[in-house]
């Protein structure tokens, strides 16, 4: 039977209780654990799918289509397996759940309540994925506890203690310690009073994890350990990290992979566990091996190694929220560190592009990004972007609306097609270079939401000889999607024809999933979402290749940039893809 791990967040939101359970999965994994994370949101949306993006930030598309809340992408860069939309829950699907039954007469004439029902339906999802072949589950719940809407769901994990057996729960509360400038102190009422709610809920917390801007003393922890009643071991200090890839290193350091396999019996526990790996362990699931975090140190290591500094605009549209962006702005990081460089992120608000060409911002750029959205708000000053870095030879890569734009900017600019645009913000362009497809069309008319989107993996073929095919090094690949308008088939040829690459298309050829632009450093779009899969060890080839051709640009064009420490003549104007 699979361990469960809760992980319940105190005192405020936004405290990196994702990124806490994501490092746990990464420990558990590296000591041979096989490992799960799931993430319930006390929200009513039924998935995030919905929401601005200005709420929620990014919403993280699975390989199954789900889509899910960002979280599920720090998860999975941890853990390094792909989840599937199981890995995510809203109080709004779980009353869908339970009043489809009710409807469906399941409840046999019962009064359906938020105890039983809703709790119950609740345990059914964690439950759900703790299959055969899991050894632990993480279970991060959202919001923060003292919410009305987390009720249900401590109720749900307290009870799941009491069916699965004591030995195979753990409560992990995550809080922060402020630091208050004037008395200089460190202060942990705020932890206490958030123990103290979860206790009024029927939950002792096994460990305590403290977030805070500056380590944490010996004797704050001692006193925490009194007033919440955890031993001392398991009071866990979680300082602000540079770089979230150290968290897992730190908090391994502190010793919560240790203590927590010594409280599940998985394995002993601490360095030399007993490395049964052949699930006949004692109590059902593997026993843990000593964690071997080698890999992990190289990674961080190859991350605190770059330095080389690389300028990559980002022309978004939702930049005032940077967590908008979080696996784009991930995937550009991984793809730095595969060349010892130093990403340094420009975020250009769409809208602004027109006057920031003219005052150089632009061209100051050694690549640019531009990214997915929705509506036309940016949408010109996006197409402008586009065409700024095809005329100026800056590496540009463009992901589903981006792609989008660069097909718009071409075909005005190059293709002769004046006034193209996509339906999506222009219902009468003349001509509509990016529409939906024919099937489309009905659905869309009667709703706006779900249903018409294309979600999820798909395959594409890449032609043969293309750059794509050359920088993925294959001629099948398969992208997350999310989106639902698509090149119109229509205009295809005559962009062919002024010299636009579709080098990457449905395999029954039908839709156009990736062009490039022959003769320029790199102007590449997908339709697609690359950055869902990009990891840190693994960066994603598309997001490699741009930093790489950005590192040409920086490194022949701005060698005043260039850190004298770290900078190799050898490598100046290297143009990569
Ligand atoms: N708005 C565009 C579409 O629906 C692009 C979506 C996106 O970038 N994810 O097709």
């Amino acid at each position: 039977m699979a361990k469960h791990i809760f992980v319940t967040g105190g005192v405020a939101s936004s405290l990196g209780k994702g990124l806490t359970a994501a490092s746990l999965g990464r420990l558990l994994k590296s000591r041979g654990l096989r490992v799960t994370i799931q993430k319930l949101d006390p929200y009513i949306n039924l998935d995030p799918g919905t929401m601005n993006p200005f709420e929620h930030g990014e919403v993280f598309v699975t390989d199954d289509g789900g889509e899910t809340d960002l979280d599920l992408g720090h998860y999975e860069r941890f853990i390094d397996e792909s989840l599937s939309r199981e890995s995510n829950a809203t109080t709004g699907s779980i009353y869908q759940a339970v009043i489809a039954k009710e409807r469906r007469g399941e409840y046999l004439g019962k009064t359906v309540q938020v105890i039983p029902h809703i709790t119950d339906e609740i345990k059914l999802r964690i439950r759900q994925i703790a299959t055969e072949d899991t050894d632990v589950v993480i279970t991060e719940i959202g919001g923060t506890v003292g919410d009305i809407e987390i009720l249900p769901f401590l109720e749900a994990v307290r009870q799941i203690r009491k069916d699965v057996g004591r030995d195979n729960v753990c409560y992990v509360h995550v809080t922060l310690v402020p630091y208050l400038g004037p008395s200089g102190e460190q202060k942990t009422k705020p932890t206490q009073h958030s123990v103290t709610e979860l206790r009024s809920r029927g939950i002792q917390p096994d460990v305590i994890v403290l977030r805070s801007d500056r380590p944490i003393s010996n004797s704050l922890k001692t006193k925490i350990s009194l007033l919440c009643d955890v031993p001392e071991e398991a009071v866990i200090s979680n300082v602000d990290a540079p770089n979230l890839y150290e968290i897992p290193l730190a908090l391994h350091e502190e010793g919560l992979d240790t203590y927590l396999c010594r409280l599940l019996h998985l394995g002993q526990g601490g360095e030399g566990g007993d490395g049964r790996e052949d699930g006949l362990g004692e109590g059902g699931p593997r026993q843990g091996n000593a964690p071997d975090l080698s890999h992990w140190q190289a990674l961080v290591h190859q991350a605190e190694m770059a330095s080389k500094p690389v300028r990559v605009g980002l022309i978004g549209k939702y930049v005032n929220l940077p967590d908008a962006y979080l696996s784009v702005v991930e995937a550009l990081h991984h793809g730095g560190y595969a060349y010892g460089a130093r990403v340094e992120l420009d975020w250009v608000q769409a809208e602004e592009v027109e006057g920031l060409m003219v005052d150089g911002r632009l061209r100051d750029l050694d690549g640019m990004v531009i990214p997915g959205g929705f509506g036309a708000r940016g949408v010109e000053g996006m197409v402008a972007a586009a065409g700024y870095a095809r005329e100026q030879g800056i590496p540009c890569l463009g992901l589903c609306l981006g792609l989008q734009v660069m097909v718009i900017e071409f075909a005005r600019n190059a293709a002769g097609l004046t006034g193209a645009n996509s339906r999506e913000f222009a219902s009468a362009a003349p001509y509509p270079v990016i529409d939906l497809m024919n099937d489309q069309r009905e659905v869309v008319s009667q709703s706006n939401y779900g249903g018409t989107m294309r979600l999820g993996t798909y395959p594409a073929r890449l032609s043969p000889g293309s750059k794509m095919a050359a920088i993925y090094g294959s001629e099948l690949v398969f992208e997350r999607h999310r989106h639902r308008y698509e090149v119109n088939p229509r205009y295809r040829t005559r962009l062919e024809q002024a010299g636009l690459v579709c080098s990457g298309e449905s395999p029954d050829g039908r839709l156009v999933e990736m062009i490039e632009l022959p003769g320029h450093p790199l102007w590449v779009g997908t339709q697609a979402h690359p950055e869902f899969k990009s990891r840190p060890d693994r960066p994603h080839p598309l997001f490699k290749a741009l930093v790489g051709a950005a590192l040409g640009r920086a490194e022949g064009r701005r060698p005043h940039l260039i850190d004298p420490d770290t900078f190799q003549p050898e490598e100046a104007n290297v143009a990569v893809g």
